[in-house]
């Protein structure tokens, strides 16, 4: 008898380590637009699902190229997170091609973390992409500000809850670790910025709105002309004396812009030109959420001087 019970115990000893690597390989699989959408999903899922973003962080997700690799990426994903409001349209596209009914449009593992947001900069009159403008919907940067993590993670986990139910007290666990980490550094970046407060800034690309009005920036013009679009000559003069007129201290440019431009621009106007991280990683020491936010805070607060 004694032995029998042995060998029932140690059954179930091998039965728990056998379970070990089929638990591992039955995690969640989740794709996302954005590297800043990766960071903010992986804080909600913890080690429960393997995260994967589409976009590089070394590119702007406006103009990511649909390639055949990422169909495949996307073809067993159970969940897809994307930005919403026009940045990421081309997620339909993979979706549609990687045959997917998880996360196409309408599927519950298809996430919109944009939900309930107040989106700043909605054109005031009718912009469509013939005109070449590049936010339609309004301005749809709205990850860069650590201020949106509370409602970003919250439609994050909503939605992989309707995918993993079983998930999401660990879920709001980690969401609620990640929210009190940012809270934290939240009164260390708005110390930083105190001294600013009210500061004027020319942005290259309309990135920073988001952002810049969470710590009492005042974004005065852009480098474009309108999102997406080029400066002209005309639009340059016009910006360098609105520059000097109202003393801008700083012009701040996301890593795949023009930068040679962008400080010909700021050196005209006697203001200092500075790169932000405009997606989680697009900047060496960016490679998290925190590591971003801290960086672009930190680099705000020396132009600003
Ligand atoms: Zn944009």
């Amino acid at each position: 008898m004694r032995q029998l019970l042995t060998l029932a115990l140690s059954l179930a000893a091998v039965w728990a380590v056998l379970g070990a690597p089929a638990a591992s390989a039955q995690k969640l699989r989740v794709v996302t637009s954005t590297t800043d959408l990766k960071a903010l999903t992986d804080a909600v899922t913890g080690d429960l699902a393997e995260v994967d973003a589409m976009a590089r962080p070394n590119q702007s997700p406006h103009d990511l190229e649909v390639r055949p690799s990422l169909m495949v990426k996307v073809r067993r994903a159970d969940a897809m997170i994307v930005n919403g409001l026009g940045l990421d349209d081309w997620a339909d596209v993979v979706a549609q091609g990687a045959n997917n009914a998880n996360v196409i449009p309408g599927a519950p593992g298809r996430i919109d973390a944009s939900r309930g947001i107040l989106v700043l900069e909605v054109p005031k009159t009718r912009v469509d992409r013939s005109m070449g403008d590049v936010h339609p919907s309004g301005n749809p940067h709205y990850t860069l500000d650590p201020g949106m993590a509370p409602a970003v993670t919250q439609n994050i986990l909503d939605g992989l809850a309707r995918v993993a139910p079983q998930h999401r007290t660990a879920f709001e666990r980690n969401r609620q670790q990640f929210l009190a980490r940012v809270n934290e550094a939240m009164g260390r970046w708005n110390k930083m910025l105190a001294p600013h407060k009210g500061s004027l800034v020319v942005v290259n690309h309309a990135l920073w709105i988001y952002l810049l009005t969470r710590f009492g920036l005042v974004q005065v013009g852009t480098v474009e002309e309108r999102p997406g679009i080029p400066a002209t000559a005309n639009h340059i003069v016009k910006l360098v004396n609105l520059m000097r007129e109202d003393h801008v201290k700083a012009i701040i440019a996301e890593p795949w812009s023009d930068f040679k431009l962008v400080q010909r621009i700021a050196q005209e106007a006697g203001a200092q030109a500075a790169i932000l991280s405009a997606t989680v990683g697009s900047v060496k020491g960016t490679d998290t959420f925190l590591g971003a936010v801290e960086f672009n805070v930190k680099t705000l607060a020396q132009v600003l001087k």
